[in-house]
């Protein structure tokens, strides 16, 4: 294992060096073998009684000097100076079999300087669901942090009722995010900050290192991961739900599995999350909101463009507002391939925006209504529809859009899935393990998610939305 921390020797303002709070009986939920495998963990420090030492934050590792990172961020439009780990610690950076350099990360290990008024831990639930929607996304190929491992704390912890405490460890190419861009700002002083980007360019986009402007180059990256990432999300019906810049990673990974959901019954304002009460974060909002958090991201560079303000200004405005070309090109990209097209066919555009209107008007789950168009017939696709006469022609078109629509339709089924982490699905879990201490629905989900593509008769139930009494309509964060 090829340990070493690099971003905690970046500058002592930036993080604090802080152990965890051991807990009384850790006991394991899960471990990933096949991760601990890609980062050469020793077989010692898997799933056994010392891994259960280290991954409960009782024991800390040779190779771990925890620090808990400072960061600041805009949190639903508002600026707060001081978030940072409040209830994680980084362990230790790692460089992968592959030469990959990962953060290990503790979740939930116990207060930090950066507490604020929180207890450092953190409920059962919200690490169930962080474990199995990250694995499902990195699953369904969208770059997202990691679980490596879940450990209930045997304590409890007090939310709006007392409920089981966990640990989660978290895995991440950084945990550097636009919020720690807008901490290092915020302290004001150039040499801090062109250290920082620098570090960001060398870890994560050595390529800037040599472009003319390098710190337009890296905003021009950071923009196009971003946008990547939230077009993969749309192509999914994810949502976030917490967009707030200290949640946006530079690295273009998705992090943060706190009040996120799947949409089902095709709505573009859909919005879950208790605490978005106006709806900033809604399905629809994804990409603007994207688009706005890569101009805070500008703003933390401008002192290092070498140009006077106003040129600086206009040239950083102008990469932030090509967001949108760069959004729009991959998500018509990843749309037309969930219809089997190639994005420059003359009719993708059409046929995506008529079969959206469809799905919309007929209350389709977004996830189904792409899936089943794989199906050799269209009586599971019909059904879903009523066969209604607007749906035929529009089916009609569309196959009459293709050459083969058997190769099409074998494409297809690698990029629209028939199993996601429907909210039912991960809300049953956790109420089978936090009422009952029953891991078993746990683990059954888990093992569907890890094959999203490939439909198995068994797993039926795992692939239907939610009756209508089984709906979850608001989900929380759990903090
Ligand atoms: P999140 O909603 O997970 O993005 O967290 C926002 C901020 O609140 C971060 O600075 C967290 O570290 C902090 N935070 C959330 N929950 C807790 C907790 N239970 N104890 C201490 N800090 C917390
Ligand atoms: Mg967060």
């Amino acid at each position: 294992m090829r340990t070493e921390q690099t971003y905690v020797q970046l500058d002592t303002r930036l993080s604090s060096a802080v152990e965890p709070t051991p807990v009384l009986d850790p006991q394991w939920i899960a471990f990933n073998d096949e991760l601990a495998e890609q980062l050469q963990i020793p077989s010692t420090q898997r799933d056994t009684s010392e891994g259960l030492l280290i991954y409960s934050g009782n024991t800390t590792p040779e190779w771990a000097q925890p620090h808990a990172l400072a960061y600041a961020g805009h949190q639903f439009a508002n600026y707060v100076p001081q978030l940072g780990d409040g209830r994680a610690v980084l362990l230790t950076e790692v460089v992968d079999k592959n030469g990959q350099r990962y953060d290990i990360q503790l979740k939930g290990s116990g207060r930090t300087p950066y507490s604020r008024g929180g207890d450092g831990r953190s409920p059962l639930g919200p690490v169930l669901r962080e474990y199995l929607v990250s694995e499902a996304m990195h699953r369904l190929n969208v770059p997202t942090t990691r679980a490596l491992a879940a450990v209930a704390s045997g304590e409890m912890v007090k939310r709006e009722s007392i409920e089981p405490g966990a640990i989660l460890t978290r895995v991440a190419k950084s945990h550097l995010r636009v919020g720690t861009a807008q901490y290092v700002l915020a302290l004001q002083e150039r040499k801090l900050s062109k250290a920082f980007a620098d570090y960001v360019i060398q870890r994560h986009y050595p390529a800037c290192a040599s472009a003319e402007q390098p710190y337009l180059a890296l905003l021009t990256h950071v923009r196009d991961n971003q946008a990547k990432l939230i077009a993969q999300w749309m192509s999914l019906g994810f949502i976030h739900g917490v967009m707030n810049t200290d949640n946006m990673t530079l690295s273009g990974e998705t992090i943060d599995y706190g009040p996120c959901a799947f949409i089902e019954a095709y709505d573009p304002q859909q919005v879950f999350s208790s605490i978005d009460r106006r709806g900033r974060y809604m399905y629809q909002n994804q990409p603007p909101i994207g688009m706005w958090n890569i101009a805070r991201f500008a703003e933390t560079l401008l002192p290092l463009l070498e140009l006077d303000e106003q040129q600086a200004i206009t040239q950083a405005s102008e990469v932030v507002h090509g967001f949108e070309q760069v959004y729009q090109q991959q998500y018509h990209a990843r749309m037309s391939a969930k219809l089997g097209l190639a994005p420059e066919h003359p009719q993708a555009e059409q046929l995506l925006e008529d079969y959206l209107q469809l799905m919309q008007f007929h209350q389709v789950d977004f996830t189904l209504g792409f899936r089943y168009l794989c199906d050799e017939d269209d009586k599971r696709i019909g059904s879903l529809f009523q066969q209604s006469p607007t749906w035929q022609k529009w089916y009609q078109q569309w196959q009459d859009a293709h050459k083969d629509l058997n190769t099409a339709k074998q494409k297809m089924a690698q990029v629209n899935p028939i199993y996601i982490p429907r909210n039912h699905l991960v809300q049953e879990v956790i109420t089978a393990a936090v009422k009952d201490g029953d891991l078993k629905p746990f683990n059954a989900l888990h093992r569907v998610l890890k094959n999203p593509f490939k439909e198995h008769e068994e797993y039926a139930r795992y692939s239907q939305p939610a009756a209508r009494n089984e709906q979850i309509t608001r989900t929380f964060c759990g903090t």
